[in-house]
């Protein structure tokens, strides 16, 4: 069922391979996608931004997800020491929408690829992507192996490499390099919700920060489950000693305000760990194929930007893949890296300053600057190419600088 000779090649059924899979099918290519899993399968990564919806409404897949009754997310909690700063997307400085969804991503990803299944895009399921090869012209010739050992070779003009964590383009051609983000782990699981309390304190997504480097997340989801999951140095997950479960439930002993809710219930599944998740390449594109999603980059979990970087550099390449079949010129240099750089070099300056303490002291410090809060909301709803937010155009600076006067402010006060 696999077809063999194809425009578009499409690596993973990710949100990444499903948004580029239907931009590209709506413009009339032939494509292909080739995932290695089984779907519905598990994904971590499951508060999403804003942003993202404009994505999924671009590309026509926002009706199908409204359609699944996700726990709707309009902002973000971030508790410390006692103190709350509470984000709401209504109140940001970027126009766009202000709600997003809480998703259980075997769920979500199994919808996404269904309804595009339903469309007649070909998805190919149990199909691993083994070894590419590149001719002069772009074309490419890719093995694919299916689960019962059986290998089929596919021609494309043009691949899009969304496999995520797989990273098979920056393992298949040596791009991987080094990220310059510290070198931070995380272990997360499933619970059934069981003493889940009454209103928004149920449903409200939080980020618990129990150090400057330390924190837990907890995403209720719709279907009565939430998500929980701990982030933090590399050597601070790696002092935690048993199994997985062991682990996981010593730490659940740093959160003073989830410690009750979630004691006494079991996990769902062993808690999975994931070490130094931090990942870069050295270029994001070639003749023939572009990186999009977790395969080009990810930075950390932090502000939830992974499924909207991926949604986004997923419709922006399908674009400039669609203009170049039909034989028009696209400097991938200028409308492709660069663009998608300089919003992960915003959301890299946020998550360093986030571990850093800077933007902590910032969330945290009272009085509230209302002004500056909605700038950094818009940066928090996904809005990092806005160049009238000055959060976003002098991202590199402004984060130290506001820090560093409250800093001051603090020191004078004592
Ligand atoms: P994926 O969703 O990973 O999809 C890739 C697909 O490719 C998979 O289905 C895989 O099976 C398939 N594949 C892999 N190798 C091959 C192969 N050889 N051949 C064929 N198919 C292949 N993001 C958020 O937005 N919000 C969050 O709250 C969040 N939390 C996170 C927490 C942690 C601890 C981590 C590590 C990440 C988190 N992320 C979060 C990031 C998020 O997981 C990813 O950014 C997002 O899933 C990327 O989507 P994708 O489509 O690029 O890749």
């Amino acid at each position: 069922e696999l077809k063999k000779n194809v425009d578009i090649l499409i690596i993973g059924a990710g949100p990444s391979g499903c948004v580029a899979a239907s931009y590209l099918h709506k413009k009339g290519f032939t494509v292909q996608v080739v995932e290695k899993n089984r779907f519905p399968r598990f994904a971590i990564g499951e508060s999403l931004l804003p942003r993202c919806m404009d994505h999924f409404e671009e590309v026509g897949l926002l009706d199908c997800l409204q359609a699944q009754n996700y726990e709707v997310k309009k902002g973000a909690r971030f508790l410390k020491d006692g103190g709350v700063c509470n984000f709401d997307f209504s109140k940001k400085h970027t126009e766009g929408w202000d709600w997003t969804w809480q998703v259980p991503r075997a769920h979500f990803d199994n919808a996404l690829a269904q309804e595009l299944t339903q469309r007649g895009v070909a998805i190919s399921f149990e199909k691993e992507v083994t070894a590419v090869t590149f001719a002069e012209d772009g074309t490419s010739t890719t093995t694919v192996k299916s689960d019962d050992g059986s290998h089929t070779n596919i021609q494309a003009k043009f691949i899009v490499d969304s496999s995520g964590f797989g990273r098979v383009l920056p393992r298949l051609l040596g791009l991987d390099v080094p990220s310059e983000m510290p070198k931070h782990s995380s272990i997360f699981t499933h619970v059934k919700d069981l003493k889940r309390p009454q209103g928004t304190e149920g449903t409200l997504i939080t980020f618990d920060v129990v150090t400057d480097e330390v924190w837990l997340w907890v995403i209720p989801f719709s279907n009565g489950m939430t998500s929980l999951g701990y982030v933090g140095p590399t050597e601070f997950l790696e002092k935690y000693e048993g199994t997985t479960t062991e682990k996981m439930k010593e730490m659940m002993q740093l959160s003073t305000h989830y410690h009750d809710r979630f004691e006494g219930i079991d996990y769902e599944f062993e808690p999975i760990e994931i070490k130094n998740y931090s990942k870069s390449v050295s270029k994001l594109y070639g003749k023939g194929f572009v990186l999009t999603g977790n395969s080009a980059e990810f930075l950390d979990p932090v502000f939830s930007s992974g499924v909207t970087f991926a949604t986004e550099s997923a419709l922006l390449s399908a674009k400039l893949i669609s203009r170049q079949l039909n034989g028009k010129t696209v400097d991938w240099e200028k409308e492709y890296s660069t663009y998608i750089k300089e919003g992960v070099a915003v959301f890299a300056t946020y998550v360093k300053e986030w571990y850093t303490g800077n933007l902590q002291k910032i969330f945290f410090h009272r009085p509230e600057n209302p002004d500056i809060k909605k700038k950094i909301c818009a940066v928090l709803a996904g809005y990092v190419w806005d160049k009238s937010n000055p959060f976003v155009k002098n991202h590199n600076r402004l984060v130290k600088t506001v820090a560093h006067f409250i800093k001051i402010e603090e020191e004078s006060m004592q």
